[in-house]
């Protein structure tokens, strides 16, 4: 097993290697091509030159002397090849001896394979398309380098060997530089994954990394950790709530009714009206709850049809006025002229929607307070707008008020429900496609703004 980044530089040098080692092999084959073709070029002009001479001093002499073009021995040895100079009948004028110069040859530094053996060309001399004698040059080697050109080659060599080593430490910084950006986010993203599977909900990831699909796994591992730390906390919550609110109905039956057993309190009517009460507000609870569960199945079929929502709010708010109006609280409804609002929804699911918010705005709201309902449309949405002046909610609860039995601190211990009103709301609007938000400050009020999508016909 191998850590990303280990894989990645393993696999960045391996490209390397082979990349360096084909460019090495490609430029030293053409280098080694072309300096050779260069080297004959040369040797065939040097060829053409010695011809050339000798022809020149024939035709000045006029004939073959042991002399004759003897100065051109002393080139010849120092470039490490042999002449002889023949008559036209093919005797020996003057000639170099072979072995001369087979001492001093440097036979290592010679690029070709037949270095060491002796061979001679023959050239005809000339002299107005006569032939007049032939000059053997011969040589050790077919392609004869100097100690400058064979080291001219050596420098080249190595510049291509050292610029290949260069490139691969150069590349292998680059490659572990790299696959750490690549590797550095995946495990961390990997830590904190185990860190969630052990319960750690609080871990997120720190280490910040500029590509793309690496930031969109990091940013939704982080949301995951926020999503997973959320339904831990509604799980605790949930459960303290659900004993709170199935325990205290329980318990104030228990005391009561193990009072009246034990002679402790007398059974009255009115005792025994209040016990019912206690029992009707359990039965309340366990019917919510199992509307709750049809909505969360999504079994509730809805019959849906037409709805103009102003008059249809407007309804629900005038069965709300009576009501208001003994806790002194004001009910204000503006609706914003001159727009059909026209809905397709379930009339019965809606009314129950209307009916939870404004039943919050009184139970939260105080004496002489004011319940504000807005209705106006924007661009693909109509909106509705319940809010109050009442005693808001805490921003810690604010997340979680939607949730399943999830009441306030402060509504929890003073004022009556069940914390379900809401979630039934939410599920409501779900199944409208219309959703539903939340604003609220502590002591200053709550304003829950709900948007339809508008009907096409509207
Ligand atoms: P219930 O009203 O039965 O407690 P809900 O689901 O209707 O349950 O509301 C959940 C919680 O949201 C309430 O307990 C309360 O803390 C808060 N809440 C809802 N509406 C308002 C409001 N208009 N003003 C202040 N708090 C509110």
């Amino acid at each position: 097993m191998h850590s990303i980044s280990k894989r990645l530089s393993i696999l960045f040098i391996m490209c390397t290697i082979a990349a360096i080692l084909l460019v090495t092999l490609f430029v030293n084959i053409t280098v080694t091509n072309k300096f050779n073709q260069y080297m004959v070029d040369l040797q065939n002009k040097r060829y053409q030159r010695i011809v050339t001479y000798l022809e020149d001093v024939y035709k000045r002499e006029g004939k073959w002397t042991k002399d004759t073009g003897i100065e051109l021995m002393h080139e010849a040895y120092m470039g490490n090849y042999c002449l002889t100079l023949l008559d036209q009948n093919k005797k020996p004028v003057w000639g170099m001896d072979p072995n001369d110069i087979r001492i001093q040859l440097n036979k290592d530094a010679m690029p070709v394979q037949d270095k060491g053996v002796y061979t001679t060309k023959s050239f005809d001399i000339k002299v107005k398309s006569k032939i007049v004698g032939y000059v053997d040059i011969g040589q050790y080697s077919s392609i004869l380098m100097t100690e400058e050109d064979v080291n001219f080659k050596d420098s080249i060599n190595k510049s291509i060997v050292i610029s290949g080593a260069l490139t691969l430490l150069i590349i292998s910084g680059f490659s572990l530089y790299f696959s750490k950006q690549f590797s550095n986010p995946i495990s961390e993203v990997a830590r904190m994954s185990v860190n969630l599977s052990k319960g750690n909900f609080e871990s997120k990831t720190s280490i910040k990394s500029n590509i793309i699909e690496l930031k969109d796994l990091q940013e939704s591992v982080n949301v995951l950790a926020g999503k997973l730390k959320y339904q831990d906390t509604l799980r605790k919550r949930l459960v303290s709530d659900i004993s709170h609110e199935i325990r205290t109905p329980l318990n104030v039956l228990q005391n009561n009714l193990e009072a009246m057993i034990d002679g402790v309190y007398p059974v009255t009517i009115e005792k025994l009206h209040y016990l019912n009460e206690e029992v009707i507000r359990f039965g309340k609870l366990i019917n919510n709850l199992n509307i709750l569960k049809e909505f969360e199945a999504e079994s509730t079929k809805l019959k849906y049809e037409t709805i103009y929502l102003d008059e249809f709010i407007a309804e629900i708010c005038n069965d709300f006025y009576l009501d208001a109006d003994k806790k002194s609280i004001k009910v204000d409804l503006t609706i914003q002229s001159n727009h059909m609002y026209l809905i397709s929804g379930d009339k019965d699911q809606l009314k129950q929607v209307f009916i939870n918010l404004f039943s919050n705005v009184l139970k939260f709201t105080e004496q002489g307070g004011r319940m504000q309902v807005k209705l106006y449309e924007k661009v693909k949405n109509i909106v509705v707008e319940v809010s109050d002046n009442g005693i808001g909610i805490k921003q810690e609860d604010l997340p979680f008020i939607f949730e399943r039995l999830y009441r306030g601190d402060m509504s929890r211990h003073q004022i009556e429900g069940n914390g379900i009103g809401l979630t039934i709301v939410k599920n409501i609007l779900q199944l409208h496609n219309a959703s539903i938000d939340v604003e609220s400050k502590e002591g200053k009020g709550t304003k829950f703004t709900i948007h339809f999508p508008k009907n096409e016909i509207s």
